[in-house]
């Protein structure tokens, strides 16, 4: 309205009713139209314009721009739209825009402006070029800009966002699943392989073949979403790779149109491969643990049946070592008188026959004894340090002919071995009755290896057999004694039971290992000897008989003091008996001079060690043989004595006895020269 009231006679435009018929038109076309427009007219291009471009430029620039010269009013912008206007008037092509940013100041503040905007000519023949001036239609498009780019940039952002979520993410399209988008984490699952635009069966056999692209279809046919945890895909980390076990948690979700239709399947999902691993190793951990606690439970089981197992054999021990002792005290008037008899009856061959076959019986329930005695731990140990190596090869030959030749024999002793505290005469038969359980254990033939080594503090002697081995009932009273599984006759149940009692009276230990079918092999462990090993005492030389010495004999029992007594007189010496220490003290100080002491242990009153020490004080260099049914004798008790345990055969009485007296003798000569 105030174009038409505007005074443009001030202007170049000079009055409307005197402009050209062109330039009337287009104000016509412009007033009329509510699309925002100006009109550039003439050589200084006056400006015209409508309402609706007023409200675009803001209010400072109107009503003053009316009538002026463009490049006055849009001098801020010129650079922008001057070359267009002049191209425009000089007869060139119109020009078209769209949203280009133009920023204008309007509202006292300059503004990014976006238009879509045209100039086109305005033809009059009467002005140069053919062209009056410029129309201008254009219009403001920056709300609709704006939104675009708020628009864009939330899509990047977003699209940003699903690249690097931490989750894998694709979404596929059809009923063949085609890949649309796939983020990072996705492409990462699956070997950095390029998917977008590709089917699924064609760029992800795996996922054929692993059943993946069947469920898939389900999800796409029902619309329904699938779930799944801890699923396995095998997959190459990388092209050329080697497949690798993956675990993922995922869903496939259906997605849908807007009438609801399925078009394709999203899958969202984790790899929760680490944690998979992980639980696997607690879980195997964790069993692990169940069968370390089961296992040392069975252990403490079976200790506690050890344990109960060694208090039993430690009561039989006592019982069966107080049975025997009592045994011994009585064969040794027995033998003692056998043997006697056996010499006087010598111009009678029936009844030295039947004295000898007494003898022998009796000599056989000795040995029994003593195996009793060794099982309860009371038989008298001659136990010094011995040289395994020695032992076992100077054994060897008795111990081959023992187990026979169906047997083969190999012994490996470790090179070094220190010595072991035993007795060593008794170490050899143990390891002959091992020897003779394992010739019983392979009737067939087989091998018996004796292996020696050092053990800690210990040496181990094991000795195996490759017999048919014990059943576990066998196994737990093998050691016992009387435990034979052998017909009578052929085993006494004895064998082991002497060994156990040596090797335990020795301070070690014996452990069996059997199985049925598998062989025996028992373990002999030896404490270490803390002194030297010595050579084995040299056989003791004949010394004539009738030596006419005097021995004075010391035993409260009647019956085994005179059957000593008898032996002894019958090997030319003179005896001199009593009845107790105080009567053998009284002979002494009486002024009787002996050439020995044989002295009981166990006596009322006074013990032998007693009577051996105050016998000392006055004869030092007195030979004294300490007799004795067990071996309960301190060894501070017996130092410097000689012992020789009950029973015993005449002959070895009176050969220790001759020794004795010998090697003082010796001493004596030697002292005196
Ligand atoms: P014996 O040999 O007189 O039977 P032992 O005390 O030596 O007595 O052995 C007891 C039992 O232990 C035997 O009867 C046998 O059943 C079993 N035994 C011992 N040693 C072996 C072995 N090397 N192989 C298989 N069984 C054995
Ligand atoms: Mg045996």
């Amino acid at each position: 309205m105030l174009m038409r009231a505007h005074d443009w006679t001030r202007s170049s435009l000079g009055a409307p009713g005197e402009w050209s018929p062109a330039l009337k038109t287009v104000v016509q076309i412009l007033l009329n139209s509510g699309h925002p427009m100006y009109v550039c007219w003439g050589a200084d291009g006056a400006c015209l314009y409508n309402d609706a471009y007023r409200r675009s430029i803001g209010p400072e620039r109107h009503p003053g721009s009316l009538g002026l010269p463009a490049r006055q009013v849009w001098d801020e912008i010129w650079d922008e739209i001057g070359p267009q206007i002049a191209q425009v008037m000089s007869g060139g092509e119109p020009t078209w825009h769209e949203n280009a940013l133009i920023p204008i100041t309007r509202n006292g503040r300059r503004d990014d402006v976006y238009w879509t905007y045209g100039y086109s000519p305005i033809g009059d023949a009467a002005m140069p070029n053919g062209v009056g001036g410029v129309l201008v239609v254009c219009n403001e498009t920056t709300a609709m800009v704006d939104t675009q780019q708020r628009l864009l940039a939330e899509r990047e952002r977003l699209a940003r966002l699903f690249d690097r979520a931490p989750s894998f993410l694709a979404i596929m399209s059809g009923p063949k699943h085609r890949f649309e988008l796939v983020n990072a984490s996705y492409v990462r699952l699956i070997g950095g392989r390029d998917v977008i635009g590709m089917e699924i069966a064609v760029v992800l056999t795996e996922a054929v073949d692993q059943g993946y692209v069947a469920l898939l279809d389900g999800v796409y046919r029902s619309g329904k979403a699938f779930n799944s945890t801890g699923a396995r895909f095998a997959i190459a980390p990388g092209p050329g790779e080697p497949a690798v076990d993956r675990y993922l948690d995922f869903v496939y979700e259906p997605v849908r149109d807007d009438d609801g239709t399925v078009t394709g399947v999203f899958c969202e999902g984790h790899d929760v491969t680490e944690a998979y691993v992980a639980q696997q190793k607690l879980l195997a951990l964790t069993a692990e643990l169940q069968g370390r606690v089961e296992l040392a439970v069975r252990a403490s089981e079976a200790a506690l049946i050890r344990l109960h197992e060694a208090r039993r054999l430690d009561t039989i021990g006592e019982l069966t070592g107080g049975v025997a002792h009592d045994f011994n005290n009585l064969l040794t008037p027995i033998l003692g008188g056998l043997d006697l008899l056996t010499r006087k009856l010598g111009g009678e061959p029936r009844l030295q026959r039947t004295a000898g076959l007494a003898l022998e019986a009796a000599e056989r329930a000795r040995v029994l004894v003593q195996r009793l005695l060794a099982f309860g731990r009371r038989q008298t140990l001659q136990s010094r340090a011995v040289d395994l190596e020695a032992l076992i090869n100077g054994a060897r030959v008795s111990f081959e002919r023992a187990v026979g030749t169906t047997i083969a024999v190999t012994i490996d002793v470790a090179a070094n071995l220190p010595p072991v505290e035993i007795d060593p005469a008794q170490l050899e038969l143990a390891l002959l009755n091992l020897g003779l359980n394992a010739r019983d254990a392979m009737p067939g033939g087989g091998t018996l290896a004796i292996v020696v080594r050092r053990s800690g503090d210990d040496v181990a002697v094991r000795v195996a057999d490759t017999g048919h081995g014990m059943a576990p009932e066998t196994l737990a009273r093998a050691i016992e004694p009387f435990f034979t599984t052998k017909a009578i006759g052929q085993g006494t149940g004895l064998g082991l039971s002497m060994v156990q009692g040596l090797v335990a009276q020795s301070g070690g230990m014996l452990t069996l290992t059997s199985q049925p079918g598998a062989g025996t092999t028992v373990e002999l462990r030896l404490p270490v000897a803390v002194t030297a090993a010595v050579a084995a005492t040299p056989a003791l030389g004949s010394v004539p008989d009738g030596t006419g010495a005097v021995i004075l004999l010391v035993d409260d029992e009647e019956l085994v003091r005179m059957s000593i007594a008898d032996g002894l007189r019958d090997a030319g010496y003179t005896v001199v008996e009593a009845s107790s220490a105080a009567t053998a003290l009284a002979y002494l100080h009486g002024g009787g001079i002996p050439d020995a002491l044989v002295t009981d242990y166990l006596m009322p009153g006074m013990t032998g060690t007693a009577l051996a020490a105050e016998v000392r004080r006055s004869l030092p260099g007195l030979p004294i043989l300490l007799i004795t049914g067990y071996a309960n004798l301190e060894p501070d008790e017996a130092r410097g004595l000689e012992v020789m345990a009950k029973p015993f055969r005449q002959h070895d009485v009176v050969a220790r006895l001759r020794a004795l007296i010998d090697r003082s003798s010796t001493l004596h000569a030697t002292a005196a020269s």
